[in-house]
């Protein structure tokens, strides 16, 4: 792989003569933040999985972004990602540019019961911010471990509260560089879901939340910390909640990971890929599992649980870029068989013997919201 990077106005000069000509990087217009060519994805996103990026782009500030994407050819594929906890990049990589916030997009400030925050801002740390200033109800976001950018677009949630129950407005560039403004209703938020344009970059949101004791906000997300400690794997290469819950009047109220466990997929696996033992709806990367081999785990179980109950399991886990190819040689040691870990019943019930990986063991909770 070829890896170069700079900072500054692109001159059409690379700073060394290593990437082949052509390269999308040639294209590139000024910046004030960091361009890189063949970047890795793999060790920024939960997983651990997934080729490089084309071209990664960390923009300095918002004004940077919009110039970027304005100047940027209208063919060049745009993704954006978070801190990528709810995705699955694919073994060959992004083409195009990937976009990363950083810096520049992590500012939180309360004002009243108001909190600004850039789009790069971890859940945590505006969950953090709310409640020394004495903001509640927000406190549910601490269980979520991404981005106020990835919380807008999956409208993340979780103990019976999510982004839309707090939103007051968002602010995003458009692919042509354009600045807009999203009131609530403008972001059609549905479970796990806006219809905000697909090609939107969110740069920032401000929320409202309620008066609150500090200590008494404190103790709920100790509360929420605890939870998510006994019921997700969260020390795991994982990347959360695998599929949606299916609507009650469609799976007859059973959530996913119910649906998952009735069809015997807890624990199954192909190579290192596996479904969680603890939690049945995240899916697992055991140490060297290929995102290949993480999505057809994924497809496999969609199939399973359609045969066993009829339903079809909508992925909630965003998965982007292209396959690997040409396709490597089979037989380097990764088993692409599916098959079950030893320790986990044949009916598919949880497992009463801890997983070879230890510390995923039986299912306190089972679901997350
Ligand atoms: C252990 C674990 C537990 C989890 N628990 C929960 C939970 O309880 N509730 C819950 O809702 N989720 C949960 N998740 C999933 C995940 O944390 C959320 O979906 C989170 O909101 C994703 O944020 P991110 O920054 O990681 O986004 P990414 O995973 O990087 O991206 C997710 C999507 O958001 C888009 N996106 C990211 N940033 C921006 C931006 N600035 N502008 C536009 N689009 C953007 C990406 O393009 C992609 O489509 C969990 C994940 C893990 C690993």
């Amino acid at each position: 792989m070829t890896a170069v990077s700079r900072m500054g106005p692109a001159d059409g000069h690379l700073p060394n003569g290593h990437l082949p000509s052509g390269h999308l990087m040639e294209r590139m217009p000024a910046v004030r933040g960091r361009l890189t060519a063949d970047a890795p994805l793999a060790p920024v996103t939960w997983f651990r999985v997934g080729g490089p990026a084309e071209v990664m782009f960390r923009p300095a500030d918002a004004d940077d972004l919009a110039a970027f994407l304005a100047a940027l050819p209208a063919e060049v594929p745009v993704t954006v990602i978070g801190v990528a906890s709810n995705l699955l990049v694919r073994d060959g990589g992004v083409p195009g540019v990937t976009i990363r916030l950083g810096r520049g997009f992590t500012d939180i400030a309360a004002d009243g019961m108001l909190l600004a925050a850039g789009a790069a801002a971890l859940d945590l740390n505006v969950a953090m911010v709310a409640r020394d200033a004495g903001i509640a109800g927000v406190e549910f976001l601490s269980g979520i471990p991404g981005t106020i950018g990835g919380a807008l677009r999956m409208n993340g949630g979780a103990y019976g509260r999510e982004l839309a129950d707090v939103l007051v407005s968002a602010t995003a560039v458009a692919r042509d560089g354009r600045r807009l403004e999203f009131s609530h209703a403008g972001m059609g938020f549905t479970y796990r879901h806006s219809a905000a344009p697909e090609d939107c970059i969110f740069t920032g949101a401000v929320l409202r939340g309620e008066p609150g004791n500090p200590l008494e906000i404190a103790r709920r997300m100790a509360e929420i910390s605890d939870k998510r400690a006994d019921s997700q794997p969260v020390r795991s290469r994982t990347g959360g909640s695998t599929f949606k819950n299916p609507a009650p009047e469609i799976s007859g109220g059973h959530k996913a990971w119910e649906l998952i466990d009735k069809a015997g997929c807890r624990g199954l696996s192909i190579g290192d890929a596996q479904v969680s033992e603890k939690h049945c709806n995240f899916l697992i990367n055991n140490g060297t599992a290929t995102a290949a081999q993480l999505e057809a785990l994924g497809e496999e179980v969609r199939r399973r649980v359609f045969e066993a109950s009829g339903v079809t399991l909508e992925w909630e886990i965003k998965r982007i870029g292209v396959e690997f190819s040409p396709s490597p040689p089979r037989g380097e040691g990764r088993d692409e068989g599916v098959r079950r870990q030893p320790d986990a019943p044949a009916d598919g019930s949880p497992s009463p013997q801890p997983s070879p990986r230890g510390g995923e063991g039986d299912m306190a909770d089972g679901g997350h919201a």
